[in-house]
């Protein structure tokens, strides 16, 4: 049977595929995922949102918060020892370079530390630190493209005096990379990441986590946490346990899972494979198992359906379903009115005008044309701009409209504010149109 190693090592090809591959496709002309603070644009799924359109973004937090909770609380920190960069890269350090490359270290020992003494394996470790940086600077410019489009990333980077904080960014986050998978190492998930410390909030006795069969291998520790001084066999002649150690040596974060369930623990399964094998030459099951609690003492299959489980579905679904719908209804078109200082001019033949600096987005992908009406007020007309103008697509314009008052002054107290509509429209798409409120300000008589 496949060891979980080997089905790890699949999920990370797979997740690093996907991750480099995702910032080059496009839909439209538009990145799948693409938070760009230069162009003040947000792409999802091809869809583009303005940065006055960042509606949809509550729904992706939630969605994230909710996801993280949900899979921890049905398959315990699996995104640690699954899917975390963090992991990807020290496997890839500590067992293929420093290990298979190198062979520094050993996969099924990571507790004994590569020995520096001899000049060739100080050599060895100095090639292995420059072929992980090769690597961490990659990822960086991987996590970058996610915030930059790798076109304008790569563009930018070939006049670098242009595009200092993109490259202290590349740098910066490539450089905190590899000082944290050579040096940091494990202890990054022990003592920095946050995530660690509220694992055990979201798990129940039905979460599906690393858990040693004490019914079946005997107790290696006291209630204390200490471990029994005397030998297994003696205090406890049917546990199964042989005490060879293998799971402890293979745990990359040190610990002992016989002692129960640690903070320290990432969920790699090393020290289930490294049981399954040892009792399975004895042609026995293995004593640590990814199981849960429940289970194990009921003998039964891990209960992935049940109330909390479903509650989180629900909420999942209802967060999708509303960035799908809240997504659906994002303009294609987007219309400002901003009104300058001066309120109003007051022209010779007694008529009355008022300037706003109109700003227009086409988010199309197709040049437009449009023109402006004013809904609710017939008197108001418009005196700028005359007719039609166009906007390229997926650009934005800004337009000075001057409206005119046709209707003799009023005496009033104080200056009045008529309310109007603003319609905008495509002369070419009867169905791309937007319509925004404001008022037209006129004087009292003087
Ligand atoms: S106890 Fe160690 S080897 Fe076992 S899953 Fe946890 S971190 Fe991995
Ligand atoms: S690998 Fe299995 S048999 Fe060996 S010490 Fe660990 S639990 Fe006991």
């Amino acid at each position: 049977m496949m060891t979980y190693r080997s089905k790890r090592y699949i999920t990370y090809l797979i997740i690093t595929f996907c991750v480099v591959l995702l910032p080059f496709i496009q839909i439209n002309g538009n990145q799948l995922f693409l938070l760009s603070f230069d162009r003040k644009e947000f792409h999802l799924l091809g869809a583009v949102f303005n940065i006055q359109e960042l509606f949809v973004l509550p729904f992706l937090l939630i969605l994230l918060f909710v996801g993280v909770f949900f899979a921890t609380n049905l398959l315990g920190r699996v995104w640690c020892g699954w899917g975390c960069p963090q992991t990807i890269f020290r496997v890839i350090y500590r067992d293929l370079i420093e290990g298979k490359i190198f062979g520094l270290t050993q996969i099924s020992n990571k507790q004994k530390a590569p020995d520096l003494s001899t000049p060739i394996n100080k050599l060895k470790k100095l090639c292995s630190i420059v072929l992980i940086s090769l690597c961490t600077f990659s990822a960086s410019a991987v996590l970058l493209f996610y915030f930059v489009p790798p076109y304008d990333f790569f563009s930018y980077l070939s006049h670098p005096k242009d595009h200092l904080v993109l490259l202290g960014f590349w740098l910066s986050i490539g450089t905190f990379f590899t000082l944290d998978i050579t040096l940091l190492k494990e202890n990054f998930c022990i003592y920095v990441c946050p995530y660690s410390r509220v694992q055990s909030v979201l798990y129940d006795n039905d979460t599906q986590t690393v858990i040693y069969d004490q019914r079946r291998g005997g107790a290696i520790y006291q209630d204390n946490g200490e471990k029994f001084h005397q030998s297994l066999r003696l205090r406890d002649p049917q546990g199964e346990c042989i005490e060879c150690q293998k799971c402890v040596k293979v745990c990359p974060t040190h610990i002992d899972i016989r002692a129960g369930m640690q903070l320290e623990c990432i969920n790699c399964l090393e020290c289930v494979d490294a049981c399954s094998k040892v009792m399975g030459e004895r042609s026995l099951p293995t004593l640590v198992n990814w199981s849960s609690n429940n289970a194990l003492q009921t003998h039964s299959k891990v209960r992935y359906i049940r109330p909390k489980t479903i509650g989180y579905m629900l909420i999942l679904a209802l967060s999708i379903i509303l960035a799908t719908f809240m997504g659906s209804k994002k303009d294609d078109v987007l219309l400002n009115i901003t009104r300058p200082t001066s309120l109003y001019t007051i022209h010779k033949n007694g008529k009355v005008s008022n300037e706003y600096v109109l700003f227009i987005e086409n988010a199309t992908p197709k040049d437009q044309n449009f023109s402006l009406s004013v809904l609710q007020n017939q008197d108001i007309k418009i005196l700028r701009p005359e007719g039609e103008f166009s906007i390229n697509a997926k650009e934005k314009k800004r337009v000075i409209l001057v409206l005119e008052y046709d209707k003799k002054l009023e005496v009033k107290d104080h200056d009045k504010s008529i309310p109007f509509t603003l319609k905008l429209y495509s002369t070419q798409d009867p169905n791309l149109s937007i319509q925004k409120e404001s008022v037209f300000i006129y004087p009292h008589k003087h």
